[in-house]
């Protein structure tokens, strides 16, 4: 049974360069939430073997922005709050002047 398969461009060439191979690799991911630097290590990451051009893996990313977004998920849209209410001020459009 012959398992051939194609493989459809799985070699990951840099978009930079065009020339280099993007390496799946380990780095040190740093990245600012509010004022606090967050260092994550050991991050997937993509690094071109010839230009050094850096992509990140795209899931890790969303786990990361999940674990530092306590938001994330959640409704943001759904809360109830009224905005300042409105009167309707009788005459507040035109100005009455007293001639
Ligand atoms: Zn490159």
């Amino acid at each position: 049974m012959s398992d051939i398969e194609h493989i459809n461009s799985d070699i990951n060439l840099c978009t930079e360069c065009h020339a280099g191979i993007m390496q799946p690799r380990q780095i040190t991911y740093f990245t600012w939430l509010g004022e606090e630097l967050i260092t994550v290590p050991h991050f997937p990451a993509w690094i071109c073997d010839v230009c050094g051009k850096r992509e990140y893996d795209e899931k890790a990313i969303q786990w990361l922005n999940m674990l530092l977004d306590p938001n994330a998920g959640k409704p943001t849209n759904n809360k109830r709050r009224a905005p300042l209410p409105s009167r309707p001020q009788p005459g507040a459009s035109r100005p009455i002047q007293d001639s």
